[in-house]
């Protein structure tokens, strides 16, 4: 069942979302070779806290860390540890939740450490991109699969592959609400978009196949032919005057 928010709980969630942008703000200035992906998820965990809202992730199905920090072939729910440092041209996803007066905040976003290449460059330009042709078509009226389709076309347009087997929610009270959003899929099917609906749209694109493969840790989702892969996420409501990013900053 999709939950209908009101204005008000749309306030809610955009404070929510908001310190995740901020979040995202202050740990860009902090990516760099040499820090480790543990002194990250701390420095995440102390400002989201300082803001008066509780990471998320932390604990969620037995999660043990705050942020979810998935390096190069990592596609998603990478763990934080201790010694494992950023090196000079690896790409790094960062997804981040927050739980702020009962609603959830939840976005991710891929960085460059230093300089990458030309086609990890790439990747991170047109996953970004294909999140925003996704959220475009997320207006009164429209189907959910036309989210889904946009994303899909304008990825594989520029050469590269979705992810299947992760896909984007609903999100308010519980952070994973209906409906599921696959990040591809025909135009014109699923339900209807309707006002006070709160959508996290998140593709996940590789630059080979769109396989992917869970390691032991249980956790760490990597891409099958071990090719780069890049995540942007957003949360976003659907109101009668268009599309709203929550967790923009
Ligand atoms: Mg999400």
């Amino acid at each position: 069942m999709i939950i209908l928010k009101s204005r008000r709980e749309i306030d809610i969630m955009r404070e929510a979302n908001q310190i995740v942008a901020e979040t995202h703000a202050y740990l860009s200035e902090n990516i760099k070779p040499g820090i480790s992906t543990a002194e990250i998820d701390q420095l995440a965990d102390e400002f989201i806290r300082n803001k008066g809202a509780v990471p998320s992730f932390k604990g969620y199905q037995g999660f043990p860390a705050s942020v979810c920090i998935s390096i190069n072939e990592e596609v998603v729910h990478g763990i934080p540890a201790e010694h494992r440092y950023l090196e000079d041209g690896d790409v790094v996803s960062i997804d981040i939740g927050t739980f702020y007066e009962g609603f959830n905040g939840d976005a991710a976003r891929t960085h460059a450490v230093g300089s990458i290449s030309d086609n990890a460059s790439k990747l991170l330009k047109v996953t970004e991109e294909s999140l925003l042709k996704g959220i475009e078509k997320a207006v009164i009226g429209n189907r959910l699969f036309d989210i889904s389709h946009a994303v899909q076309e304008y990825v594989e347009k520029n050469g590269f592959s979705v992810v299947r087997d992760y896909v984007g929610h609903g999100i308010g009270r519980d952070m994973h609400e209906d409906p599921q959003i696959p990040n591809f899929g025909p135009a014109g099917k699923g339900p209807k978009l309707k006002e006070g609906m709160t959508l996290a749209i998140e593709p996940m694109v590789n630059i080979g196949s769109y396989e992917v493969e869970t390691l032991e840790d249980e956790w760490t989702v990597v891409t099958k032919d071990r090719s780069l892969s890049a995540h942007f996420e957003h949360t976003i409501a659907v109101t009668k005057d268009g599309v709203e990013i929550l967790s923009k900053l």
